[in-house]
């Protein structure tokens, strides 16, 4: 299991300022983060503690078991960014 960010991410790093383990990017001071459309998590390193959901201001982020079926692909869209 893992947090899964959906659309609607304004890139605005609340929830990586509040990740315990890093694993949300790319971060602003990475090479990416111009490009990226949104933040991804990595479902390998998340650790599942549910902190960066309640900080959400876009509402965007979801345990991969409650994505809601019109943003079932955003699990394999953010797992795609780490491979
Ligand atoms: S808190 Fe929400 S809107 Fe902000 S970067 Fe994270 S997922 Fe995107
Ligand atoms: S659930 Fe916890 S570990 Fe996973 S992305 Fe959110 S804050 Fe990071």
């Amino acid at each position: 299991m893992a947090f899964v960010i959906v659309e609607g991410c304004t890139k605005d790093e609340k929830c990586v300022e509040v990740c315990p383990v890093d694993c949300i990017h790319p971060r602003k001071d990475e090479p990416k983060f111009a490009e990226a459309t949104q933040l991804y998590i990595d479902p390998v390193n998340c650790i599942d503690c549910g902190a960066c959901l309640p900080v959400c201001p876009a509402t965007a982020i979801f345990a991969d078991a409650d994505v809601p079926e019109n943003f079932a692909g955003y699990v394999e869209k953010n797992a795609q960014y780490y491979q």
